[in-house]
């Protein structure tokens, strides 16, 4: 089955996920699949929550440009060494098309992961890329940037947010999206693999 972005408020979304234990050919299409998808929906970063996956592992162009094949960045099981400070900045996600709200984040993080060659590396990151690895860092644990919105914006978009959530309702009704229960029982089956 091809993978697709799954909108709020599929339960991939508050799922918390597994480490990644292998870095094979599987996890490299399922890693480039998700570049495609993430410059299809003119995005900067995508989770593995994202499309339904339960793995701990996001993916980065900054440029938001697939011709940038240099700025691409693959994080698996990525841990944070250091947070430095705080800012508040505008994000959105590719889970809410077209929300988008202040968010408090550090401002200096370091960060370590595993590339797809399974290589450890260590980044020290500040605006843009600072803000992007703990928005995508945070889908890992089921958490989302809704969740970390300033007061003003909770107050302003709770009815932006509910829409997303009557639509969703509405597609599964049409059969579009899993039963809640039976999407939770793909995770739990695919966390075993
Ligand atoms: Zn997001």
């Amino acid at each position: 089955m091809p993978l697709e972005i799954v909108p709020f408020p599929h339960p991939a979304l508050r799922w918390k996920s597994k480490p990644v234990i292998k870095v094979d050919a599987d996890l490299e299409r399922v890693v480039a699949e998700m570049f495609d998808l993430m410059y299809a929906a003119k995005g900067i970063g995508l989770a593995a929550n994202q499309v339904a996956l339960p793995y701990r592992l996001f993916i980065l162009n900054l440029a938001g440009d697939a011709a940038e094949k240099s700025e691409e960045l693959v994080f698996i099981n990525p841990r944070f060494l250091r947070r430095k400070g705080t800012v508040e900045g505008e994000e959105g996600c590719l889970s809410f098309p077209g929300l988008y709200a202040q968010v408090l984040r550090s401002s200096k993080v370091a960060i370590e992961a595993f590339n797809l060659k399974g290589e450890c590396f260590e980044y020290a990151l500040d605006e843009l890329a600072a803000r992007a690895v703990q928005h995508e860092s945070d889908h890992l644990d089921g958490v989302l940037f809704i969740d970390r919105m300033v007061e003003q914006d909770r107050l302003d978009k709770k009815g932006v947010v509910a829409d997303f959530e009557a639509q969703y309702r509405r597609w599964q009704a049409e059969g579009r999206y899993p039963s809640d229960e039976e999407a939770r029982r793909q995770l739990t089956e695919l966390e075993q693999k």
